[in-house]
């Protein structure tokens, strides 16, 4: 999106929106009154944070005030919590009905029959009577603000989550229910924790533990896919010397299972190289619904400047079979977006969000209910697809998640991986309908790869 600017008179002074992608659009400006809004889905620019840059801006006024919030994303890079952290960090805190002790309503004291989230109710941590939804709206009515660090002067910050909101989404039975919707896959966790609890997120395992992964292998392949898959990406890593892919099948709930790796032999500049690839992206595996699965998605990296044509060329003509060249870009993106612009040949890639999966795959690999391995799965996966580690690095003062390469490491499975859940951003399931394609035996059809022996033997 093209960067924006509004600008609107008002009584005494006049406003202006500006998108925080754009510096120069900060630069032009001085204000008096800043608001920054989702602090933490800003990114550094190339001339450093945006929230930096526009607090620079408020320099000239010694009667200036910035208000800055932000639902808060990772606690260890959130600017919303460095900036909380160095107020004087102001709790909502409401009377309990039964003792009028004054607390904030956190998650942990929010309790509910095993199986009935509907029962949800706030056990005060004074009394530990157990107070019903009903009270809500008199307890927030009577709730007050207080500074935990009250001796900080000038700086005033303010947490809340939803569970003193009166909203009827926000009841506790409610928020109960949904946590137990989202509890087990981190992803969806996450966002409970950020958007409801308004906390940061810390993800377990920033590193990731390639002989735990191994140990879960199970026995399923390519050549025997299990019966709760019903869809199928394949992502490509193109070398100089060999392609190589990860085959991922997808259960209707988003579970992932890594089905298998195969590597192509051959030049990037080869045709043959191109021609065994399409031959591989074509073929149908057995389904243990009783009929047979294709491939749903690819991702084909066409990052390197060197095969990038290349790669373009081949998918370009195979975008019916959501064959597509994708381009790896770090940083706080979506996980898979059109480029902007096309290359010099007029070919379009799709830009991938390598940190945003990474991210997301950090926190499922250790979880054996959201991703599975299958035991023909060689150890240099595990090892390659282990072969980063989450860091925080610090760019111009401000704390960002990176993925860094555990030395002397190839990495090749784990971007495989990467670009292989990018895919499936491209495929749309109805799972009933999926299941009854899948229930299809397919007759056997005529092998797939010119078989010129028998044209040899046909030969007079
Ligand atoms: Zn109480």
């Amino acid at each position: 999106m093209p960067p924006r600017l509004l600008s609107r008179r008002v009584p005494g002074g006049s406003l202006k929106v500006v998108a925080a992608k754009a510096p120069r659009n900060l630069r032009r400006h001085n204000v008096r009154l800043l608001f920054i809004d989702e602090a933490d889905g800003m990114e550094a620019t190339a001339e450093g944070s945006p929230i930096v840059l526009a607090e620079r801006r408020t320099l000239s006024f010694p009667d200036r005030k910035i208000v800055f919030g932000s639902t808060p994303v990772h606690e260890d890079a959130s600017h919303v919590l460095r900036a909380y952290a160095q107020s004087d960090q102001r709790i909502f805190e409401v009377p309990c009905p039964e003792c009028g002790t004054f607390s904030e309503i956190t998650w942990d004291a929010i309790t509910w029959d095993e199986g009935a989230p509907e029962s949800a109710r706030w056990r005060c941590p004074h009394c530990a009577a157990e107070i019903e939804e009903r009270h809500k709206p008199g307890m927030v009515e009577d709730g007050r603000w207080r500074a935990l660090r009250p001796e900080v002067q000038g700086h005033a910050g303010f947490r809340m989550n939803a569970l003193v909101s009166l909203h009827a989404n926000a009841s506790w039975a409610k928020l109960a229910a949904e946590f137990i919707g989202a509890k087990d896959d981190p992803t969806t966790l996450q966002t409970f924790v950020n958007t409801i609890l308004g906390q940061g997120w810390r993800a377990e395992g920033e590193e990731l533990d390639e002989t735990a992964m191994q140990a879960r292998a199970e026995p399923f392949s390519l050549d025997k896919v299990p019966a709760e898959v019903l869809a199928l990406t394949v992502g490509c890593d193109v070398q100089h010397d060999r392609l190589e892919l990860t085959y991922i099948g997808w259960t209707e709930t988003g579970c992932m299972l890594i089905l298998g790796h195969r590597v192509i032999w051959g030049a990037w500049d080869a045709d043959e190289t191109w021609r065994e690839l399409d031959t591989l992206l074509a073929e149908r595996f057995s389904h243990d619904l009783g009929g047979r699965i294709g491939i749903n998605a690819t991702a084909v990296d066409a990052g390197d400047g060197t095969s990038m044509n290349r790669v373009t060329d081949f998918c370009r003509a195979r975008t019916r079979r959501k064959i597509v060249a994708i381009k790896g870009a770090p940083g706080n993106r979506p996980v898979i977006e059109r480029a902007g612009s096309k290359t010099k040949t007029g070919a379009r890639l799709w830009i991938v969000g390598v940190d945003t999966i990474k991210t997301q795959i950090f926190a499922k690999f250790p979880r054996a209910s959201s991703v599975r391995f299958s035991d023909s799965l060689p150890a240099i996966w595990y090892e390659q697809a282990t072969a980063e580690r989450a860091v925080i690095r610090y760019s111009r003062g401000q704390p960002v998640r990176q993925f860094v390469r555990v030395p002397g490491r190839r990495a090749e499975a784990l971007d495989c991986t990467v670009y292989a859940v990018a895919a499936r951003q491209l495929v749309n399931i109805v799972p009933e309908v999926r299941r009854a394609d899948l229930a299809q035996a397919e007759p056997v059809t005529a092998p797939k790869r010119p078989v010129l022996q028998s044209e040899w033997m046909a030969r007079r």
